[in-house]
């Protein structure tokens, strides 16, 4: 696609969610193995392996976007194999986050839960 189909296409999450779904459809994810939880943490495990490889190799940015998407990608598409509302669990993360301090670890910030 190029940037101005891009833009076109809407950005919504119902429409990433149907598109993720389509492609689940596709290839008959859920009859082939393919929404089996410990498949899909491997390959969400091997797509973080490769965002890290872009950041340790220096691969240029669109390779990372690529990286990322994969993974987005399969979050997505585990939000549907595992039937829970993805955008909800968002959302409802997203506002306890917001409520948290950061704290300064080791030179960097982290936004946490902390016991001590
Ligand atoms: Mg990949």
């Amino acid at each position: 696609m190029n940037q101005n189909q891009i833009d076109q296409v809407s950005d919504s999450w119902n429409d990433m969610l149907t598109a993720v779904r389509a492609f689940h459809e596709k290839h008959a994810f859920r009859e082939r193995g393919g929404e089996e939880m410990t498949y899909r943490i491997a390959l969400m495990s091997e797509e973080l392996g490769e965002i890290a490889e872009c950041v340790t190799k220096g691969k240029p940015k669109d390779k990372l976007a690529e990286e990322v998407a994969d993974l987005l990608i399969l979050l997505i598409g585990t939000g549907i194999a595992a039937d829970f509302d993805l955008r909800r669990a968002f959302w409802d993360k997203m506002d306890l986050l917001a409520k948290r301090e950061g704290r300064m670890v080791n030179g960097r910030i982290r936004v946490s839960e902390f016991r001590e």
